[in-house]
């Protein structure tokens, strides 16, 4: 068993090294369970352009591998392995415990940022082809479709955000959905059908991709749900948007979930039902999912578990952590029933009386 450590971040990627970051500059000394796949989904992704600073745009691996850096100026701990199992406290102030293979690491404070995985449709080529003419991120890799026949598999929201995006590039784009009806909603499906080189195919399942001579995708094996005929439809690329599955599985029946998986936090808060246990990031966001988002909640994570070190009970004052205003005093209230919260305002703090929060908000 390691000592006792002020907050263990499980899971890298941009909510992970923004909070590893925010709590190695606060003195925290973090220790990142980064897992074997360091930098979540923007390691599979090529060019990022719409990560703000970057008016050149840069390679998703290469932003993770800033974002990593960047933690470990300030004295982040990296383990390059994956969380085995945790054991989360029920009482405020009390320690948690992450397994790392053989070895328990003990803290005050959790942040969980897991992320989520694209859902895989388990077909022949998929993985094969990925990369390849096999893609899960429209927005990521649309441009290398130019004036090409393209396939969006899915019927949710998302895949006619793809569909409509892809459009944009590609010579024309079918949307395979394995029923007749659509899950997405009426206005997106609208938009999508208002594309004139949008078709619709249902309702199909995918049976195979299959490269061509030269290597990549050249066509998809489709199979129709009802009827069991199959069809070839020459393609150079497909997107599959089938949905995301949150990386929760290493919390179920510590931290509440929600019907998807993803974890329930507090209001505008990173905390969970655990005390001292937050979570950033793709883990808890169904709806954003951006890079830039996450790391903003990494951000939140990170002040969260700083103020949950210096507020709570019966922990004692941590060498270097200043003390400032109250956490609460950083956020509105949730307004119940739409009306404004009945809570006093915060007293006005002077800023050098809260350098925790101004620490972390320094360039
Ligand atoms: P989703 O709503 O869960 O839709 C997933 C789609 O994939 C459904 O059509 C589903 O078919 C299909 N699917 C699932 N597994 C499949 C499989 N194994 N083979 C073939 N098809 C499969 O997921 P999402 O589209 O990613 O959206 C997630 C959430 O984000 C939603 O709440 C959505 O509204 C929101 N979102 C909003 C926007 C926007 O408003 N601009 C954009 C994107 C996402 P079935 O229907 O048959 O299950």
């Amino acid at each position: 068993m390691s000592g006792s450590e002020n907050v263990i971040i499980v899971g890298s990627g941009p909510a992970g090294y923004t909070a590893a970051l925010y709590t190695a500059r606060a003195n925290l000394s973090p220790l990142v369970i980064e897992g074997f796949a360091w930098g979540g989904l923007l390691q599979q992704t090529t060019e990022v352009e719409n990560y703000p600073g970057f008016p050149e745009g840069v390679m998703g691996p290469e932003l993770m591998q800033k974002f990593r850096d960047q933690a470990e100026r300030f004295g982040a701990r990296l383990v390059t392995d994956q969380a085995d199992r945790v054991q989360l406290a029920t009482e405020p102030g009390a320690m948690h415990s992450v397994w790392v293979g053989g070895s328990e690491h003990r803290a005050r404070t959790v942040i969980l940022s897991m992320g989520a995985e694209h859902r895989k449709l388990g077909v022949s080529g998929e993985e094969e082809l990925a990369g390849r003419g096999v893609s899960y991120c429209a927005t990521c890799d649309a441009a290398f479709f130019r004036d090409a026949a393209t396939m969006i598999v899915g019927g949710g929201d998302s895949a006619m955000e793809e569909a409509i995006f892809l459009s944009k590039f590609a010579s024309n784009v079918i949307v395979v959905n394995r029923r007749d009806e659509f899950r997405a909603s009426k206005i997106m499906l609208e938009r999508a059908r208002a594309q004139s080189n949008i078709e619709f195919l249902t309702p199909y399942n995918v049976k195979e991709f299959v490269a061509g001579d030269a290597g990549p995708l050249a066509h998809a094996v489709l199979v129709q749900a009802e009827t069991g005929e199959e069809r070839e439809i020459p393609i150079a690329g497909t997107f599959i948007a089938i949905g995301h599955e949150p990386q929760s599985e290493l919390v179920r029946g510590q931290v509440d979930l929600d019907e998807s998986g993803y974890v329930i936090t507090e209001g505008r808060s990173t905390r969970t039902n655990r005390p001292g246990v937050f979570a950033a990031g793709d883990i808890v966001d169904h709806t954003y999912r951006q890079a830039v988002t996450a790391a903003g909640s990494g951000t939140q994570a990170a002040l969260d578990a700083e103020w949950y070190l210096r507020d709570t009970p019966g922990i004692p004052v941590l060498q270097g952590m200043p003390v400032g205003d109250p956490a609460e005093a950083q956020w509105a209230p949730v307004a119940v029933d739409g009306r404004a919260p009945a809570v006093a305002p915060p007293p006005a703090v002077e800023p050098q009386s809260a350098p925790v929060a101004d620490a972390a908000r320094r360039p």
